[in-house]
């Protein structure tokens, strides 16, 4: 077992905390079984050489943090949905493209928003 420190947005780990009490386990195990699903998820599709297809729902605070990422990323963006609802913007990309691209998208884009997730179809 290996130990290390990350840092995560307050509201997440929130919920890690919560979801550690509310199945009586450590705030370790719950992160274990979150990082688990996603390099499941890495393995199978946020790799090169593999052309995913799959859909990527981003929280942000403003539309100025996915901006730039979107100009960079954009020959992988098939199309694009902008939402304002009250401060919050949400925004919905289909994506399609060599899997590692899109890793890369989407790791860039956690950076600038409160939440992103990342559902692949193909
Ligand atoms: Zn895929």
């Amino acid at each position: 077992m290996r130990r290390f420190g990350v840092s995560l947005p307050d509201d997440l780990a929130r919920a890690v905390d919560s979801i550690a009490e509310e199945l009586g386990v450590t705030r370790s195990a719950v992160v274990a079984q979150a990082v688990a699903s996603f390099v499941q998820e890495y393995r199978g599709h946020l790799k090169s050489g593999h052309i995913c297809l799959g859909a990527v729902l981003s929280l942000t605070e403003g539309m100025e943090a996915v901006g730039e990422i979107m100009e960079k990323y954009r020959d992988l963006i098939a199309n694009y949905s902008h939402i304002h609802l009250g401060e919050k913007c949400i925004s919905v990309f289909v994506v399609q493209g060599d899997g590692q691209k899109i890793g890369e998208f989407l790791m860039g884009l956690s950076e600038k928003a409160a939440k992103t997730f990342f559902t692949p179809i193909e």
